[in-house]
């Protein structure tokens, strides 16, 4: 069994990157990727203990991208890519231009917290950035609006602040997906569409196939069709169309560690995984 998707708390997940190389031991996993949230910080601090304990471990990222914008006025909806380096390691280029979007959520995290104290809201950088380290995000502001009163759950929190929608929303700068996958393929990586069923039309095959169609142009190599969160349906057609389109397989559980209740490393949700090896000989071909 492997696991191709998967996040330490160097983005959003629970685990240390050490203390998630050592469930995967525990679990048998035959190899097993990091797909940390726009930093490779995660699967570096991984890299030498992995080696060390024996464990077969695929670096990998998940980029934050946007899809292009069709109805103006509206915001452009998030899209998660995956990038697998298989067979080099990422150049100083694609580490380099990563580092640019760290400070763009850095800039989105200043905005946020001044909008915010002008909404009354008694909150500072200091404190969400002890929840969030190197990676703060807005999940990190939900939890210390909850801590501190101001809302009673995370989705309350957006609802009411955090959302780009919402009083305190703002809007953070994102690459367009079509740019992710270059950048990918540029820097020597499989770029692989994340968890299609959440896109608009995500669970239909005739979006997804004109959408699939111009990725290819850009140079998407590969589909995640695995996933904690896809139905048998979803499955089905994520291969037919991974068949038509020559695209690579992947999967992955998205383990997020306490985060992410009921996902499991490996196994997904209630089991609902088993990779085999070869899905990771596929990627490498
Ligand atoms: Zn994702
Ligand atoms: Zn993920």
């Amino acid at each position: 069994m492997i696991d191709l998707h998967s996040h330490t708390d160097q983005s959003d997940g629970s685990s240390s990157p050490s203390g998630l190389i050592q469930e995967a031991l525990d679990l048998k996993l035959e190899a097993l990727g990091i797909t940390d949230h726009d930093t490779l910080a995660g699967y570096d601090l991984a890299a030498p203990i992995a080696k060390d304990r024996g464990l077969e471990l695929v670096c990998g990222i998940e980029l934050s991208t946007r899809l292009e914008q069709t109805d103006p006025g509206t915001r452009a909806p998030s899209v998660h890519l995956l990038g697998y380096f298989v067979r080099t390691e990422p150049t100083v280029t694609f580490r380099e231009w990563l580092v640019n979007w760290q400070n763009s959520r850095r800039e989105r995290n200043l905005k946020l917290i001044r909008r915010l104290n002008e909404l009354g809201v008694d909150i500072q950088l200091e404190e969400v950035q002890k929840v969030g380290r190197n990676l703060t995000g807005r999940p990190h502001f939900a939890k210390v609006l909850v801590a501190k009163g101001y809302v009673k759950t995370t989705q309350e929190a957006f609802d009411k602040y955090l959302a780009e929608t919402a009083a305190a929303g703002v809007e953070r700068e994102e690459c367009s997906l079509y740019e992710g996958v270059r950048m990918v393929r540029e820097a020597g990586g499989t770029p692989v569409l994340a968890h299609p069923y959440r896109l608009p039309g995500g669970r239909e095959e005739a979006p997804m196939s004109a959408l699939l169609e111009k990725l290819m142009e850009h140079g998407l190599a590969g589909i995640e069709i695995f996933y904690s969160e896809h139905s048998d349906a979803d499955r089905e057609l994520y291969l037919k169309l991974a068949t038509r389109y020559r695209l690579i397989p992947t999967g992955g559980s998205d383990y997020h560690g306490k985060y992410k209740p009921g996902i499991e490393l490996g196994t997904g949700r209630d089991h609902n995984l088993n990779l085999p090896y070869s899905l990771l000989e596929g990627l490498r071909q």
